[in-house]
Order: structure tokens, then C-alpha cells, then sequence
């Protein structure tokens, strides 16, 4: 019988990553990794996203879902690069899988210059493993609570951006704007924080003008 032990198998993650991470390097794409619970925000946040940059940028799309493409469809207007990976259970996407079809399934991936990834659904396990993204974004809705950034702290420590979502609806739940964004400061004190709404736009300009501005950072 053999035994592995997780810490070993997120090692050979960190190797997937680094070549990731080189491939999209050499091609020259600003791939972002999108985190955050079920429900958050992260396809409409996309939708709105895509909808703003695709005149401008050459954008493709990862969806992990355990399963059903209807992510991948309700995107689908915005660009034809766009890939759903179906884990069929399992809870965050792993290096491995990226890996795979930016050499194998889908080279076609590496002609965008944005490449964005919506990790599976979940506050857990995806904030563990190293995509070889530029960048990690972790969203919150307002909808999730207060206590969710104290309970669960990896997924926000170990971002680029937090994306504190449907500001539209925080007059209707219990959820303290300024609470939250000292708790956050206190996880991450260098991540920026974008509280937003993809539904009424509000602030979602922001957000992808700072996505530009990465952009033209990886090009320098
Ligand atoms: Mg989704
Ligand atoms: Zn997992």
C-alpha cells in the first residue's frame, strides 16, 4: 500500500504552477484566478467584465464547475475562448488541470491577453493551490456576512484583490462595509479592496481599469 501525504502532492502542484506560470509568461497573458464561495458574484461579476474589456482586449475563460456548463454559456456572448473544466466532485482546480489544456487541450487559450479562471465554488480548499495565475482576486458579497473573512482567512490572505460584492443589497442584509474592510486589512494588509456591484455597475469600472493596469504592468 502506498501512502502519500497531502503537503507532497501540493508539491508537485507548485511544479505544474511554475511551468504555467512560464508558459503564459512566454505568451505574454495576464491570467487571473477568480475565488470565492458558491453564490458570490463570480459569473456576473465576469459577465460584466467581459462585457467591458472584450471590445478592447482578446479575453478567454476557464470555468471550473463540478458540474454543468451553464457557466461557460451565460459567457459565452463575450468571447468564444472559453473553456469548462467539470470536476465531478472535487473542490478546486489544481495546476495540473490548467497545465493540461494550455499545452494539450486548448492552446487557443494562450492567444488571449486576459485569461480568467473561475475556481470551483468554495472558501476553502482553492485558496491552497498555486494556479501559476499573475493574480489571485478573492470575492465576498455582502449577502455571505461579516464573519466570513475571520473564519475563513487563507482565501483572503493570500490575494491580490478582495471584490466585495452586490453592493445593491446592503441596505437589506446585515453586513458592515467599514467591519469588513478593517478585518480584511488586518488578514491582507497589501491586497486592494474593491467593494462593487454587478448588477447596478458601480465600481466595476474601477476594478477593470486596475485589471488594465496589470495588464500594461506585464507587458512592461
Ligand atoms: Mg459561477
Ligand atoms: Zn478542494
Amino acid at each position: 500500500m502506498r501512502v502519500y501525504l497531502a503537503k507532497n502532492l501540493r508539491e508537485a502542484n507548485k511544479n505544474s504552477a511554475a511551468d504555467n506560470r512560464k508558459i503564459l509568461g512566454e505568451h505574454g497573458v495576464l491570467m487571473v484566478n477568480m475565488m470565492g464561495s458558491p453564490g458570490c458574484g463570480k459569473t456576473s461579476l465576469l459577465e460584466e467584465t467581459l462585457k467591458r474589456l472584450s471590445p478592447k482586449y482578446r479575453l478567454a475563460v476557464i470555468e471550473g464547475d463540478l458540474y454543468t456548463a451553464e457557466d461557460a454559456q451565460r459567457l459565452k456572448p463575450w468571447t468564444s475562448e472559453i473553456v469548462q473544466i467539470n470536476t465531478e466532485g472535487a473542490c478546486h482546480l489544481e495546476a495540473n488541470y490548467i497545465g493540461h489544456l494550455l499545452t494539450q487541450n486548448s492552446p487557443s487559450l494562450l492567444d488571449a491577453e486576459i485569461l480568467f479562471i473561475e475556481n470551483i465554488g468554495n472558501l476553502v480548499c482553492p485558496a491552497e493551490f498555486d494556479l501559476g495565475e499573475d493574480i489571485r482576486v478573492t470575492l465576498l458579497s455582502v449577502t455571505e456576512g461579516n464573519d466570513k473573512p475571520r473564519k475563513y482567512p487563507l482565501a483572503f490572505k493570500e490575494t491580490g484583490a478582495i471584490l466585495i460584492t452586490k453592493l445593491d443589497l446592503l441596505d437589506y442584509v446585515n453586513f458592515n462595509l467599514e467591519r469588513a474592510t478593517l478585518d480584511l486589512k488586518i488578514i491582507n494588509e497589501r491586497s486592494v479592496i474593491f467593494p462593487l456591484s454587478a448588477k447596478t455597475g458601480e465600481g466595476v469600472e474601477t476594478w477593470c481599469n486596475w485589471l488594465e493596469s496589470l495588464l500594461k504592468k506585464k507587458r512592461k
